[in-house]
């Protein structure tokens, strides 16, 4: 229902993390307005009002602030063009310069060493000769700097020739190659920061990758008590150096040390919006991701998210959703479908909540 007092906050982009933002936004007492390309984006179904337009449409976009009080995004990916275009008029968070550094992995990784945060060694390729001074005698992996996701635009490399090939692949475009982490596990912060500058983290989740898309996430991860705080370091940090507004996710690998054979954290990407890592939240903590971030972004006070059960999230991808939309949730399993028009190899259909309520 349309109501005509209630503050709007506009999302650019209509995938289910924006479906599950809006949601979140309308039970919190706010309109939500979505602008998407795509007409069978499924953040449509529940929103207040909905535009069906190009992002790089400047008209279009300008009718679309003057409904708006404030603008979000739930994907990374949109040009940096809009996002300006849209800081002239509105506020729009997260902040325009967290957008652009997640959006080139080299960004990326020179944001890392400049705040002193370990990540892994790279090297920036913008034609194929930069390849020769690479070392190929380690696994590798070429990733494209940007536009790069769920294993999309990154190919594993073991030799000169596979590195040429794959960059050829890529069609030339600018990469990095990076060493290959050997990594014992995955893991994962979401943080919120608010207007005020507080900042919280939920507890970090383990994650499993199948054919490098996420497969489940689970909440507590089996990590020390000392890597869990340094985590928690590592995301204040980085959220206080970006002037942050909103969810920020940071993935990361955990390895061996080989000269202290210690547990340490190696840096991989950020994400400057809510995460599919962080869907646990949405039975197992007592705020969701999604609440939290429309909290912050409207100038609420948050607070410290509380884990209320220990949760463990899978991800519907493809066919799978053919098994699970038969299915009715239960009070131990939260079953989530994206309502997505068509299904893909790879694509993310819906997840299911594992709740441990012991
Ligand atoms: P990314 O798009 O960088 O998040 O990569 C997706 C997934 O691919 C990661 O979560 C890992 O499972 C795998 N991956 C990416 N980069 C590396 C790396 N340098 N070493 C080992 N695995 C990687």
């Amino acid at each position: 229902m349309i109501e005509k007092d209630k503050k709007t906050i506009g999302i650019l982009g209509g995938g289910q993390l924006g479906k599950m933002l809006s949601d979140a936004a309308i039970k919190l007492g706010f309109n939500t307005h979505i602008y998407s390309p795509d007409v069978n984006s499924p953040a449509f179904r529940n929103a207040t009002y909905n535009t069906i337009e190009k992002f790089e449409d400047k008209k279009k976009l300008k009718k679309f602030i003057d409904t708006v009080d404030l603008v979000t995004i739930e994907f990374e990916n949109i040009p940096l063009t809009t996002i300006e275009y849209i800081s002239q008029h509105k506020p729009i968070y997260p902040p325009p310069a967290a957008i652009e550094i997640s959006q080139d992995r080299l960004k990326e990784k020179d944001f890392f060493i400049k705040n002193k945060i370990k990540t892994n060694n790279f090297k920036n390729i913008e034609s194929i000769n930069d390849l020769n001074s690479w070392t190929f005698d380690r696994k590798s992996v070429l990733k494209t700097r940007r536009f790069g996701y769920d294993g999309k635009g990154q190919k594993i490399i073991t030799s000169l020739e596979d590195a040429q090939k794959a960059y050829l692949d890529f069609n030339e475009y600018p990469c990095l190659i990076e060493e290959f982490v050997e990594y014992t596990k995955e893991v994962s912060t979401i943080s919120a920061r608010d207007t005020f500058g507080n900042i919280f983290t939920y507890l970090p989740s383990e994650n499993i990758h199948k054919d490098h898309i996420l497969d489940r996430s689970f909440v507590p991860a089996s990590i020390s008590k000392d890597l869990g705080t340094e985590l928690k370091q590592i995301s204040s940090i980085i959220l206080s150096e970006l002037n942050y507004i909103g969810i920020l996710s940071i993935e990361f690998f955990v390895r061996v040390n080989q000269q202290t054979k210690e547990e340490e954290l190696i840096a991989n990407e950020i994400a400057p919006r809510v995460h599919n890592s962080g869907h646990w939240t949405l039975d197992g903590s007592d705020i969701s991701q999604f609440e939290q971030h429309i909290k912050s972004i409207v100038g609420k006070k948050i607070n410290e998210p509380k884990l209320i059960f220990k949760t463990e999230m899978l991800n519907i991808i493809g066919e799978d959703i053919n098994y699970w939309n038969k299915l009715n949730s239960t009070e131990n399993k939260k079953i989530y479908l994206y309502g997505k028009d068509s299904i893909r190899k790879g694509r993310k259909m819906g997840h299911v909540n594992f709740i441990n309520k012991n």
